[in-house]
């Protein structure tokens, strides 16, 4: 059995023969330069195989390093060390004046494991986090350093690299001054009002989130910045202010909620759902998420309503968001502005593998690309053909790693570099 443990949903267990902790660049690059085959591990919140391998998994919470600003005129670039997490980066950030554009629901997970995912948080107007990165540090499999910036031709293939291209030893991270975000969670929202508003209720805040049990809408989080204009605080699209905290997992404890009710913040407080230092969301679960161009969200919406019957047994909650287009090769809003398709499953691995195929068939019509960290079951042909970009980024692969050794069964599955 390995010694390398479990993901945080504990549906996998690593199977690498050995796990290193190196101190030094030196050390690292002598590492993966002499393993057959290698991967990172970041905080283990995915919850497929992506970060497996049968060889040897390395941890950089050992080659410590410090956050480097460079100052810029209304903001500047972070280069931050490849094993930090956001809970570690957003404090120091916020002390000193400055914001990232975007948090996703929890800050536990790390900004390179996140943004090589294409990890989002909500917002018409907010990217992916991966959309905030502006350079790369990357240890290559032959042991070598490169840097790779926008001006690179590789840099928007390399971005959301799902781990397939070497260590990312530092990563730079664009940033913004400082704003304040306020929760209100909102009760009633009905399924005509949001699919007859749905951009007015997507757009109306800094930051909105849709929570259903896809037989009706249960909440919806509504943030806002306190330096932009606020949806009236007491009626929503006809929807009422909760009084108390709200969790949208029925039970869970509010205390692991980042602050509701009205209450200004700074934007690391509110951004995420969750509270760094208690356990994110319900712990016991498993997840998936499509994303579907924004132009065809109220068609989707209507093909998994009709699904309701099938998905509901299954699911803790559902969520919806939209996030804004870029063009990194394999982000899911590349190219076009979507809206995320997010569900928290019971913690039954067969039953939610089950139904995922039915899901993905009625997303099919509107070109439904899944969530790289999350459960999905899409073929390698369907994801070319929803991510139109994978060609190159399977290019890209055999040249930065032609020896395969951040090759694993997921990546195998997925991107298909190796014959
Ligand atoms: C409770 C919960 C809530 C979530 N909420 C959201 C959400 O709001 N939005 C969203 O989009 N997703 C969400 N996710 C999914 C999560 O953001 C992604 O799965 C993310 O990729 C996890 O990051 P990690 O650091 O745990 O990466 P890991 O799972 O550890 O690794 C992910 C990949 O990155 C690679 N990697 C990590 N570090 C490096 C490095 N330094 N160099 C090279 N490769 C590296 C790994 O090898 C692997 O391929 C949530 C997950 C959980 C558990």
């Amino acid at each position: 059995m390995s010694g390398a443990g479990t993901n945080w949903a504990g549906n996998l267990r690593y199977g690498a023969a050995r796990v290193h902790r190196p101190e030094t660049l030196a050390e690292l690059q002598e590492l993966v330069a002499g393993a057959d085959r290698v991967k990172v591990l970041g905080s283990r919140h995915c919850f497929n195989d992506i970060a497996d391998t049968t060889g040897d998994l390395v941890v950089l919470d050992a080659l410590r390093a410090e956050v480097d600003v460079e100052r810029g005129e209304d903001g500047g670039l972070a280069w931050v060390p490849g094993g930090m997490r956001y809970s570690e980066l957003v404090v120091g950030l916020a002390e000193h004046g400055y914001a990232l554009a975007n948090l996703a629901s929890l800050p536990h997970i790390t900004v390179v494991g996140a943004t090589a995912t294409g990890t989002h948080g909500s917002g018409g107007r907010n990217g992916t986090l991966s959309s905030s990165v502006a350079g790369l540090e990357i240890v290559r499999s032959d042991g070598e350093l490169v840097t790779l910036t926008p001006d690179d031709s590789d840099f928007a293939g390399a971005v959301v690299h799902l781990g397939a291209l070497g260590v990312v030893t530092r990563i730079g991270l664009r940033f913004q001054p400082t704003f304040d975000v306020r929760t209100t969670v909102y009760l009633g929202l009905t399924w005509d009002r949001l699919l007859a508003d749905f951009d007015a209720v997507s757009d109306a805040a800094y930051s909105v989130s849709v929570f259903t049990d896809w037989h009706r809408i249960t909440q919806v989080w509504v943030k806002s910045r306190t330096d932009e204009h606020a949806a009236s605080p007491e009626d929503f699209f006809g929807a009422r202010a909760a009084t108390a905290p709200t969790h949208m997992l029925e039970g869970a404890p509010v205390e692991s909620l980042t602050e509701q009710l009205g209450a200004p913040g700074a934007w690391h407080e509110r951004l995420p759902h969750f509270r760094t230092g208690f356990t994110p969301s319900r712990g016991e679960e498993l997840q998936s998420e499509y994303f579907v161009p924004r132009r065809h969200g109220r068609a989707a919406v209507g093909a998994l309503r009709s699904l309701a019957d099938r998905i509901a047994p299954l699911l803790q909650a559902g969520e919806l968001r939209t996030v804004a287009a870029d063009d990194l090769w394999l982000s899911p809003a590349q190219g076009t502005d979507v809206l995320a398709l997010h569900f928290t499953w019971l913690p039954d691995e067969p039953a939610v593998r089950a139904l995922l195929p039915e899901i993905e068939a009625a997303l099919a019509p509107y070109g439904g690309r899944p969530h790289w960290g999350k459960l999905f079951t899409t073929s390698a042909g369907d994801l070319e053909r929803l991510y139109p970009r994978l060609p190159e980024f399977r290019e890209l692969v055999r040249r930065l790693d032609p020896r395969g050794a951040f090759r694993n069964d997921y990546l195998d599955r997925t991107v298909a570099a190796f014959g």
